[in-house]
């Protein structure tokens, strides 16, 4: 049943129909409490309040899998933009993309000169710049691109997802590299991929340890407060250096957990989306998390101040006609 809905919400993020009416319709369903808002100004109010509480953050300007260069052009306009008032306004903070956001569909060529523009600038201002992983199709070409860039660039580095058999090895390619490690979100098949949860979870945490001993700045990218603990014990038995690693989490999760690991010391990195294309970054979360869900519910019919909304009925129906329009258009492209 867990896997039916994780299937379930993971081919609603990439049904590229609802993506784009979700843009058009803005922010329902709960998806504000996990993402900033939709303009640079709205992400900068969000940085400079947890960079108060000792929390540095990476901002993702949200958007995948464009096949638009007009599209890919005016995202790399708006991380310009964010790179400038990230420098402007002194915020603590560094920089997530997606290249498929960048035109990786389009041309990989043509992916590698926005990258470069992105990166020169970021470098000017000593901002880092992560590529996030996305789904299997995509992985060797951007440890490609990575390796190409890291000839010219140190301030790039990529993510590596632990549900992949292949996960070690790469991370021993990329020992000098910063990187993000997380469990992996995406849907992948059994021959590349881990599908059992405890299997994960210990490569994981396995790999964790591996890049503690003997590896670059690393971000250990999760909510599993069982890890997390393991990690801290971890940290102190073998006398570790503390900053040789972050912990980061996604914005608008666990928020209590992320204030209580900064105020203990340690160094902590908020993940904040923001953006109008937001349907696909919030489909994985509730693939991953299906008590998110609540979320869901409490927004289609209660207000902010916990009263019924006037037209929960619309508001389910609206729900139902959603994941109907989903299934009926996978079918089609199946049949
Ligand atoms: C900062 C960040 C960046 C990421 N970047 C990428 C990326 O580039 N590519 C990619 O493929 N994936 C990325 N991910 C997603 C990641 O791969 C996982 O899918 C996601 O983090 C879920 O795994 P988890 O370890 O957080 O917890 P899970 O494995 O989902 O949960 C493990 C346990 O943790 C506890 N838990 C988890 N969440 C909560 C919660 N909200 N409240 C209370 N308890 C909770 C529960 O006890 C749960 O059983 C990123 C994740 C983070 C945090």
């Amino acid at each position: 049943m867990v896997n039916m809905v994780r299937n379930f919400f993971i081919h609603l993020s990439n049904n590229v129909f609802l993506n784009k009416q979700a843009k058009k319709w803005g922010f329902f369903l709960g998806a504000d409490k996990f993402i900033a808002g939709t303009t640079i100004q709205n992400v900068s109010k969000a940085v400079k309040q947890l960079n108060t509480t000792g929390i540095s953050c990476t901002l993702d300007n949200l958007g995948e899998f464009v096949l638009d260069k007009t599209e890919a052009n005016k995202a790399k306009e708006k991380i310009l933009s964010l790179l400038e008032a990230i420098e402007q306004e002194n915020m603590d903070c560094h920089l997530s993309v997606k290249l498929t956001q960048l035109g990786l569909d389009i041309d990989q060529d043509y992916c590698i000169s926005n990258m470069i523009e992105i990166l020169d600038l970021a470098k000017k201002y000593n901002i880092f710049v992560n590529i996030d992983m996305e789904d299997y199709a995509h992985y060797e070409q951007t440890l490609t691109i990575l390796k190409y860039l890291r000839k010219n660039y140190t301030n790039v580095g990529t993510v590596i997802q632990a549900y992949l058999y292949r996960s070690e090895d790469d991370l021993m390619d990329l020992k000098d590299v910063r990187i993000r490690l997380v469990k992996g979100a995406y849907k992948e098949d059994a021959k590349v991929a881990f599908q059992n949860q405890q299997e994960i979870d210990d490569n994981f945490l396995r790999l964790c340890k591996k890049r503690l001993l003997d590896g670059a700045f690393t971000s250990f990218a999760t909510h599993d407060h069982h890890i997390i603990d393991e990690l801290k014990n971890f940290v102190k038995e073998n006398n570790l250096d503390q900053d040789h690693f972050e912990f980061q989490m996604l914005y608008g999760f666990r928020n209590d957990l992320q204030s209580k690991l900064a105020k203990e010391g340690y160094h902590f990195c908020t993940y904040i989306p923001f953006g109008d294309d937001w349907f696909g970054y919030f489909m994985r979360r509730l693939a991953e998390r299906p008590q998110n869900l609540n979320l869901v519910i409490k927004d289609a019919f209660y207000t902010d101040n916990n009263r019924l909304k006037k037209r929960p009925v619309i508001t389910s129906l609206f729900i139902v006609c959603f994941a109907t329009i989903c299934c009926i258009k996978a079918r089609r492209r199946k049949s």
